[in-house]
């Protein structure tokens, strides 16, 4: 299509987005000004450099192998689709993009093309719209949990009355106890025991009403699902200076998940471990995941924040739990409920980063032979 790259530079210095133009090393042939611009290298700088000083961790290691992968394969995973990722500034910091990759001809040689849009620069108005959203979201959230609050205490209130009653007869019992009160004290305490089971019986029904929900699990990528979550934290946090970086184990890759709820997991846990740091000197935040036993693989997201609060540590997934002055305390509590849902668990400890570290499981989607 191109005779000679000049001939493409000059077209894409006129391109308003961030261009790069890399061969099938992945070593870049051109960056035009708006790529200088959102990565403040300059295009002399980078001329011939791998694409993946660009990257964070762990793309930034991967990059050489997917670009193989699909010369060898064929297989379009990414190109011609656009997804939003993170890039890293030449000063170190993590941003959010959206990325277009496509593919041109110079010279006879295939090249890649790699469009990219700067989230952390959206406009005011669509900041303004996020977070108008996320308020609508938490306001259904709140209303849903009302009801839901509601059902239980009208559920629970009989068998609850029904013990104290039995329980307060078998005290009057026992005030002027006779042998042949025996069989009566009996009846009510054994009637106590029932009204107890019953309750147990109430929670356990509406446990497997909650998880049960509309719930579809689908078969998806905890690389994209992490790259996604981080992307959003980022766009609506604070991530300047904020050394992020993730690894997954690769042999646990693909989760059984309904992936936007595991997705509001992660923004929430990230969002918090960025709140956590905003007064720490050195921010890193690490997410990572490992296989685990029965199934299941385990993604922790470790921050080098403060550490937990005592005063909160015991109670984190209660729901209106905070230590922030203007914080609603549901973002932990919903986290639970949707792991729950998902047949996971959710606990959080130190980080060996020096703060705290969530973590919680879900199901694998052992694909090893579907992906060959
Ligand atoms: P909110 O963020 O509205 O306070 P959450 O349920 O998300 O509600 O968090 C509850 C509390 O847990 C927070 O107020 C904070 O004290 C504590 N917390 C959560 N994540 C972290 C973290 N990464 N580091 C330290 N404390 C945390």
């Amino acid at each position: 299509m191109f005779r000679r790259i000049d001939e493409l530079h000059a077209l894409i210095d006129v391109v308003p987005d961030a261009m790069v133009v890399i061969d099938r090393t992945g070593a870049i042939r051109s960056f035009n000004k708006g790529a200088e611009r959102i990565f403040g290298y300059s295009e002399e700088q980078l001329l011939g450099e791998n694409v993946s000083v660009l990257m964070p961790s762990p793309d930034r290691e991967a990059h050489d192998g997917y670009i193989a992968r699909y010369l060898e394969t064929g297989e379009k995973r990414i190109i011609g689709r656009g997804r939003v990722t993170t890039a890293r500034r030449r000063n170190g910091d993590t941003f959010p993009i959206e990325l277009g990759l496509g593919e041109v001809e110079i010279a006879g040689v295939l090249h890649f093309t790699g469009f990219i849009r700067d989230l952390s620069q959206m406009r005011e108005s669509e900041k303004l719209m996020h977070s108008l959203q996320a308020d609508l979201a938490h306001v259904s959230r709140i209303s849903s949990m009302g009801s839901l609050a509601n059902s239980i205490a009208h559920e629970l209130n009989q068998p609850l009355t029904g013990i104290a009653n039995y329980a307060g007869a078998a005290m009057d019992l026992l005030d002027d106890p006779s042998p042949e009160d025996l069989e009566n004290l009996r009846h009510a305490v054994s009637e106590c025991r029932n009204e107890a089971l019953r309750a147990g019986d109430i929670i356990r029904r509406l446990r497997t009403f909650i998880s049960r929900g509309d719930v579809e699990l689908e078969i998806d990528s905890l690389r994209r699902i992490v790259n996604a979550a981080t992307a959003i934290a980022l766009v609506d946090g604070d991530g300047r200076d904020v050394d992020f970086s993730s690894q997954f184990a690769s042999d646990c890759e693909w989760v059984l998940v309904v992936p936007v709820q595991i997705q509001q997991v992660l923004v929430n846990l990230i969002r918090n471990a960025l709140e956590a740091m905003q007064d720490t000197d050195s921010k890193r935040i690490r997410v990572y995941s490992m296989c685990e036993g029965d199934g299941m693989v385990r993604v922790s997201v470790s921050d080098s924040g403060p550490g937990l609060d005592p005063r909160v540590a015991e109670r984190l997934f209660h729901p209106f739990v905070s230590t922030k002055s203007s914080g609603m305390g549901l973002g932990l509590s919903i986290c639970h409920t949707i792991v729950n849902a998902h047949g996971g668990k959710i606990w959080a400890g130190p980080s060996e980063l020096g703060g705290t570290e969530f973590s919680f499981t879900l199901k694998r989607a052992d694909l090893r032979d579907a992906d060959g």
